[in-house]
């Protein structure tokens, strides 16, 4: 299975400033030698040595992942803004011709999970089809909701594939294609659900919006079943511990919160996600590296050969 990265920024959409191109600019010169422009190769081997902070971005679009497993249709997790440059590439394929398939699971209908949909393109080619899954009992009155003529010229209606909504029991396992789906609750504003999904042995679990506050993790064991041994674990990690202990309620965790959790259920690898509106890419760096050495401080104690990474927007992982 492989996990593409679409959006990863959590609340609103974040485009790149002037001012922050101009300093990644700025320093990337300050370090180039002669040498690291003497050739092309020589100037491809500069640019990629250099930090993703300077030779690019970690991304600026809402909450939206593309699932490819290795059989069955296209699965999408939540409709955020990235979910736009998603529905352009899937134009070039089956979708452009009124010929494709995909499942999408919402986790919660928060704006920076929905606000993609009525600009993704294959919904508007009739003969495409699209199943919701979701806990969410009217989770076809909150889109449509969106799409209400004050606050959008079209609405789903007009939107011509062919959308479904098949409601998931809370906290329950259905198979699809013959891949497991579980979702779980998790405390968020409203609610969340997480979803875990298993393929050919394989384990994706997908956490954002997720709160684990002081009682969430005394009930820490009732996450188990959902989090053991998965190969990869996307989890909410939009605050520093600080902020989380200052923003409680506000729903979301830290990257120190999901290290203690991956490494307590055998998660392979950890990928930070939901990063902070206000945060740039230097700090979104930082907290990768905090995060690592976080992670060296506490690993005899926590005996975990945990990897951790942070989502990149773009980025394609393979499972
Ligand atoms: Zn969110
Ligand atoms: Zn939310």
């Amino acid at each position: 299975m492989k996990i593409k990265f679409w959006g990863v920024r959590g609340s609103i959409p974040t485009p790149l400033d002037s001012n922050e191109i101009y300093d990644k600019l700025k320093e990337t010169l300050d370090l180039m030698t002669l040498h690291d422009v003497k050739s092309d190769s020589a100037k491809k081997a500069f640019l990629d040595s250099l930090p993703i902070s300077l030779r690019g971005t970690y991304g600026g679009n809402s909450t939206c992942l593309q699932v490819i497993p290795d059989s069955g249709d296209t699965i999408i997790i939540d409709c955020g803004s990235g979910i736009k440059k998603l529905g352009n590439e899937l134009m070039k394929t089956e979708f452009g011709r009124g010929e494709g398939n995909a499942n999408i699971l919402i986790t919660h209908t928060h704006w920076d999970h929905i606000q993609g949909i009525p600009f993704f393109m294959p919904f508007f080619v009739p003969g495409n089809r699209f199943t919701f899954y979701s806990p969410i009992k009217d989770l076809k009155k909150r889109i449509e909701y969106q799409q209400i003529f004050t606050h959008f010229p079209v609405n789903l209606d007009y939107m011509s594939s062919t959308k479904e909504f098949a409601e998931l029991e809370g906290d329950s396992e259905f198979v699809l294609n013959g891949i497991s789906i579980i979702n779980k609750r998790f405390r968020h504003p409203g609610g969340s659900f997480g979803y875990r999904i298993e393929e050919n042995g394989k384990t994706f679990c997908f956490t954002s919006d997720c709160e684990f506050n002081l009682d969430e993790l005394d009930n820490i064991g009732s996450y188990e079943s959902f989090f053991r041994n998965a190969d990869v674990c996307v989890f909410d990690a939009q605050y520093t511990f600080d902020e989380s202990v200052n923003k409680i309620d506000w729903g979301h965790s830290s990257a120190s919160i999901a290290i203690d959790i991956a490494a307590r259920f055998g998660v392979k690898k950890l990928i930070l996600f939901h990063h902070d509106p206000d945060y740039n890419d230097k700090k979104i760096e930082q907290v990768l590296a905090n995060a690592k050495s976080y992670l060296s401080v506490n690993k005899e104690k926590k005996r975990s050969d945990l990897e951790i990474d942070i989502a990149i927007e773009g980025s394609i992982l393979e499972i």
